[in-house]
């Protein structure tokens, strides 16, 4: 089968590999659509070292069942379908309680060196295959695993009905982030990013305020609305600069939910954090029954304006180093199998 094998930094070429089998227990899918994430273009860089070459990225696809290993009983070949990307044991004490993102026996599909869905086929366990409604076309389908992500982060983020909202970064997870604070009735909410055609989606989809914290004080936005501060801020880049923008955005008291995972170390002012009585928690992926959750939500919000586009197994070598350079106003790129 073709796949977009990844074989070391900025190394990732289309090549013939041999098709997966599925084993007892695993369903073998044929890949419609695969949505390029953040982490994949990180990967490629070879900085975060946690795509481990030779391998196959993709945990954001949709496909059809190609053919199920033994003891498979409720799926068939043929069937539309998305996929819980993470593998998790459901035995362990995480899992027992329905925390299948924080299963300590964990591995994720197309992370570290598990092969994902930038191929033809990729194998998947059984229990985490969720069947796609008729509703949900597959390209928009890729887009429920990002949706996933921002669900979980809004569902623990505490009172956002008619309370501020600061979200920093506006790539795919931030916009996401919009739309559902808005859904949920946060009032007004600030978009932050350094990337003018990003703010201007925002806008679009529906951002109070927009502001490039490069150019213009997110202290003297705030001033002009006449709040000491929002009262939740989510962080959806990663970085320390985006961090301590949040940190230093939230009223006395109010929540930081940190969503971005790239930089690992970071310097954050401490007495800030105490002398505020700052609440900050991370949000990590999302529960399994999240993710069958975000199939009643995505009809409720425009992932149109989100993909900007849809390209080719072949053209996907020349994008990824695209998305890397930042050279093109790219957010989310979709690769398309069939
Ligand atoms: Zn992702
Ligand atoms: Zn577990």
């Amino acid at each position: 089968m073709r796949a977009l094998v990844y074989y070391g930094a900025r190394d990732i070429r289309v090549s013939e590999v041999e098709e997966p089998e599925p084993g007892k227990g695993d369903v073998l899918i044929r890949v419609i659509a695969c949505g390029i994430c953040g982490s994949d273009v990180h990967g490629y860089l070879g900085i975060t070292g946690r795509r481990i070459p030779p391998m196959i990225m993709g945990h954001e696809f949709t496909g059809i069942v190609a053919d199920t290993g033994e003891d498979v009983n409720d799926i068939s070949k043929g069937d539309r379908v998305t996929v819980y990307p993470t593998r998790f044991c459901g035995s362990c004490s995480f899992c027992k309680t329905g925390l299948t993102n924080l299963c300590i026996n964990r591995t994720v599909l197309g992370v570290m060196d598990v092969n994902g869905a930038m191929a033809e086929y990729v194998v998947v366990p059984k229990n985490t295959i969720i069947k796609l409604p008729n509703n949900i076309d597959p390209i928009q389908g890729t887009m429920l695993e990002p949706l996933g992500v921002v669900y979980r982060a809004v569902k623990n983020a505490p009172n956002i009905l008619n309370n501020s909202v600061l979200i920093a970064g506006a790539g795919t997870i931030g916009l996401l982030l919009l739309q559902l604070v808005k859904l949920a009735g946060a009032n007004p909410v600030i978009v932050t990013d350094i990337n003018e055609s990003r703010l201007d989606i925002a806008k679009k989809l529906g951002a109070d305020i927009v502001l490039d914290p490069e150019r213009e004080d997110i202290k003297d936005a705030l001033s002009k609305l006449n709040i000491d501060g929002v009262d939740v801020a989510f962080e959806a880049v990663g970085a320390e600069s985006s961090v301590n923008q949040v940190l230093n955005s939230v009223k006395n008291r109010g929540t930081s939910i940190l969503i971005g995972n790239s930089q690992r170390d970071i310097t954050v002012n401490m007495q800030n954090i105490v002398t505020r009585e700052l609440k900050i928690f991370g949000s990590y992926t999302y529960t399994i029954e999240e993710f069958k959750a975000t199939m009643d939500v995505i009809n409720r919000i425009d992932t149109e304006s989100i993909i900007s586009k849809v390209i080719s197994l072949e053209e996907s070598p020349r994008v990824f180093e695209e998305l890397a350079q930042k050279s093109s106003n790219l957010l989310k790129v979709v690769i398309r199998l069939d």
